[in-house]
């Protein structure tokens, strides 16, 4: 029996990785991606300024994200991403005091000795298993200072969110796989780049069959099917084939007649230093300051800023200097400011409010031959690199099995 074609709409991760799946399950596949590059929002450039690759931000990945190893394993880019320490490096602009939260398991977790939090502070982790979809982490842990120290530090890096305004319920799964499976929150990085680790190696996997500069204008539907695909000047019937929209959420909103889902969004801020001498390959995450994350790399020190509208009434010029002024105070010692790239992506993820969560769709539309995947989609995990590869990974799956009846 031939298999129907798949167009794939969008060459981000989520493209990308149903383009693997699909083709690895058998499957005819085109990509057509509207920008001259693939990975969207998990890119990575030649910057002259800086003289080297940089990513648009530092991507944390850890042992428990199974389905990124696994997209990995298929396109033999499993090398590509380095393991660091479990024991996450903490330090308080505030008080300047710095420590080590170890998230090997549960008890050396208990154990990590964290600046006026008592062990059973710990015990309040207990109340994540009761939390019902509606509740944010806010309800769950106040203003306090175990919020402050533990969970918030968490929630900007796992949900993008700030304040406690993130959904609970998504970390939990988060949070149960990288206690309970084996080195499960154990960080990994890209050795090189994004574009080493998650793009390349899939273009190569796929033979670079993907038309750039191709942006989806329109469709046309029938009888709960898609008919046509509508391009700058090209029409393409699919009425007897099969499309997967891998595109952000608002752009399949502007696409898809009747489409609801996450409509609040958060910025994510990634200031990207040449290195002026810092040794040592690591990280460090930071409260009480602007920065959150600091990453030393060899050419670059790169720092994330997770849901940064909180500081939209700050300039550019600004937020550099704060940060540079933090990396130095983390580094105890003092360097001029040296060249930079300030890079603010406005729609880094959606907003994971309790509110908002509950509006991600699932897989299937009111189309019988168009799919969704992408970090938007419901799989119950947060909206990270994990999840969309899990969608993909679904709607592959979801074809495989019901291809009789499409
Ligand atoms: C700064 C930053 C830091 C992040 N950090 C992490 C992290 O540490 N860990 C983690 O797991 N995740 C992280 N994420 C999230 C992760 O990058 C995203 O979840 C993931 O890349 C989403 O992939 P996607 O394919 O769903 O969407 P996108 O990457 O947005 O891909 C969509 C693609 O569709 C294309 N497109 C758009 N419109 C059209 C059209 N009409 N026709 C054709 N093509 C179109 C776009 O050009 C794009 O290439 C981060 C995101 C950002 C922005």
């Amino acid at each position: 029996m031939t298999q129907p074609k798949i167009h794939i709409i969008g060459a981000g991760i989520a493209g990308l990785s149903a383009a693997v799946f699909l083709k690895k399950a058998g499957y005819p596949v085109v990509l057509y991606e509207s920008s001259k590059m693939a990975g969207g929002r998990c890119r990575s450039f030649y910057d002259d300024g800086l003289g080297c690759d940089i990513d648009n931000g530092t991507h944390l990945i850890l042992r428990c994200n199974t389905n990124v190893f696994k997209y990995l394993k298929i396109i033999n880019a499993r090398s590509e991403l380095v393991p660091f320490s479990p024991r996450y490096q903490f330090h308080d602009f505030k008080s300047g005091r710095q420590w080590a939260l170890n998230f090997s398991n549960i008890f050396t977790l208990l154990f990590s000795r964290v600046p006026n939090i008592r062990r059973r502070d710990f015990l309040k982790l207990w109340h994540f298993f009761f939390v019902s979809p509606e509740v944010s982490l806010a309800k769950v842990f106040g203003n306090t200072r175990f919020y402050k120290n533990v969970i918030g530090p968490i929630e900007h890096a796992v949900l993008n969110t700030a304040n406690g305004e993130g959904q609970a319920k998504l970390l939990v799964p988060v949070l149960r796989k990288a206690f309970f499976k084996r080195k499960g929150a154990v960080p990994y990085l890209a050795k090189t780049s994004l574009r080493d680790c998650f793009v390349d190696p899939a273009l190569e996997f796929l033979g670079h069959k993907i038309t750039y500069n191709k942006r989806l204008k329109s469709i046309d539907c029938e009888n709960e099917t898609v008919r046509t695909l509508s391009f700058d000047g090209e029409h393409i019937d699919v009425s007897k084939d099969i499309v997967v929209f891998a595109l952000p959420v608002w752009q399949v909103a502007k696409l898809m007649p009747g489409f609801s889902g996450p409509d609040e969004f958060q910025s994510i801020i990634n200031v990207h230093f040449q290195n002026p001498g810092f040794h040592q390959r690591h990280f460090v995450g930071c409260v009480g300051g602007i920065a959150e994350w600091i990453f030393i790399c060899e050419k670059t020190i790169s720092v994330t800023i997770s849901a940064a509208d909180r500081y939209k009434d700050l300039s550019q010029e600004d937020i550099t200097k704060l940060v540079w002024r933090e990396v130095c105070a983390v580094q105890g010692e003092k360097f001029k400011q040296p060249k930079h790239q300030f890079i603010r992506e406005k729609r880094a993820t959606f907003h994971q409010t309790p509110q908002q969560v509950l509006k991600r769709p699932g897989l299937a539309t009111a189309y019988k031959n168009l799919f969704l995947c992408g970090d938007y989609v419901n799989t119950g995990l947060p909206s990270t690199i994990e999840s969309t590869i899990l969608s993909s990974k679904n709607v592959c799956q979801k074809i495989k099995g019901e291809r009789n009846d499409i």
